[in-house]
């Protein structure tokens, strides 16, 4: 049996695509034993499914590739492809949705038109005479078409593997450097302190240099057992390129209330007081009024509003939302079939686009797809 198109992923991208194919034979290789398992544990079980502002501003990759395939799908449309599920906006205009991930699975489930193989790990393909073999444990799947949708490194628990990454190499396609993104960072002895802190969370400035760029994030920032997360620290992350980073523990309070504090400290800075008392510990002073520090304190105390450090690494490729770096766009061509492949699609994460935090994955996810699905359908 031939296939016209054999999609590797039944995750966001390939449901996506394995729903928008018309009228053709389709199949989808899956190495877990149910679908979209990232989908599952998406924007902690509500899924963040899009923004209302989606822009190429908003990724990593190269800019007019990435243009031409979100122009394929707004957020609007998103939206009414899961027309019997209601999202609900929250901050930072973000799409979640009101009854889970789980709906948002069975949605894309309902509307399927391929036929899911379950337990097919896919080990590799070839081309032989203008048809696609595709070899898993125990079986050879062929088809006319192959599409690899099957995601990056992040959170192997959920089912990540290598395996298009392997292919596009195998078939002569360039990947660039992957590193985990989307992830926590993880701290050097200096910043320990932290770490007595898990648990704890606050709004913060998150300052980074790349590239000769400045970028800032703000957002809840939260510490954990290892070093510290949350929005602002994972959007830092994707442009973290090993190096300093620094905090702005005070965005919306002026440095001149300090001086007019009679009262402690820990009860004039809008901060928990547990983080003010852990970080006076760690330089060695008492919780006091501000007039009581002598100058060298006071310099301490203002390197809340610019705490400068380099952090240890990042909590890896285990903890990381996504994987920056990818197929390199361009070896595809605008419609992200292989130049030099008739017939071989990449889509979705295992590309060299990350989005930022904020729904801008899983929107690109099914971009990507569609923008496939538009060509195959013809
Ligand atoms: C915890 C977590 C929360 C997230 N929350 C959000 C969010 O709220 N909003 C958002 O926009 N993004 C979120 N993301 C990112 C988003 O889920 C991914 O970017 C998106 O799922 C990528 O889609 P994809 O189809 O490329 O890959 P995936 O959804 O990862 O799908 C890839 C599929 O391929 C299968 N596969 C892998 N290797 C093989 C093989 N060898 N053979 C057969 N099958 C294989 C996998 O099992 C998987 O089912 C989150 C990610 C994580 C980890």
């Amino acid at each position: 049996m031939i296939y016209d198109v054999i999609i590797i992923g039944a995750g966001a991208s390939g449901l996506f695509l394995g729903a928008n194919l018309n009228g053709k034979k389709v199949a989808i290789l899956e190495k877990n034993s149910s679908a979209g398992k990232k989908i599952l544990a998406s924007g902690g079980g509500r899924c963040n499914i899009t923004n209302r502002f989606i822009s190429t501003k908003n990724y990593l990759g190269e800019q007019k590739f990435i243009e031409q395939i979100l122009k394929i799908l707004a957020p609007d449309q998103v939206l009414n492809f899961f027309s019997e599920l209601k999202f609900s906006e929250q901050k930072q205009n973000q799409f979640f949705c009101d009854s889970g991930a789980k709906s948002v699975l069975n949605v894309l489930l309902k509307r399927q038109k391929a036929d899911i193989f379950y337990n097919e790990e896919v080990l590799g393909a070839k081309k032989v005479d203008e048809i696609f073999e595709i070899l898993t444990k125990d079986e050879k799947f062929r088809a006319r078409n192959l599409v690899i949708a099957s995601g990056g490194l992040s959170y192997k628990a959920l089912g990540a593997s290598d395996i298009g990454y392997k292919i596009a190499n195998d078939f002569g396609i360039e990947t660039s450097t992957l590193s985990p993104a989307l992830v926590g960072f993880s701290v050097q002895k200096d910043e320990f302190w932290f770490k007595e802190l898990s648990g704890v969370s606050l709004k913060a400035d998150v300052k980074i240099n790349s590239k000769n760029e400045s970028y800032k994030f703000s957002g809840d920032l939260l510490f954990t057992h290892r070093g510290i997360s949350g929005p602002a620290i994972l959007n830092a992350s994707l442009f973290w390129q090993k190096g300093r980073i620094c905090i702005n523990f005070l965005p919306k309070f002026n440095e001149k209330n300090l001086i007019n504090g009679k009262k402690q400290l820990s009860s004039v800075l809008p901060l928990p007081k547990r983080f003010v008392l852990e970080f006076l510990k760690k330089f060695g002073l008492k919780d006091r009024a501000f007039y009581e520090f002598n100058d060298n304190e006071r310099q301490i105390i203002k390197r809340l509003f610019a705490y400068e450090f380099a952090p240890a690494g990042t909590f890896g490729f285990e903890r990381a939302e996504v994987t920056k770096g990818g197929v390199k766009s361009e070896f595809l061509d605008e419609n992200l079939q292989a130049y030099n492949v008739k017939g071989l699609y990449f889509v979705g994460e295992v590309l060299d686009i990350t989005g930022m935090l904020g729904g801008y994955n899983l929107h690109f996810a099914f971009a990507s797809a569609l923008k496939v699905a538009r060509v195959l359908n013809l």
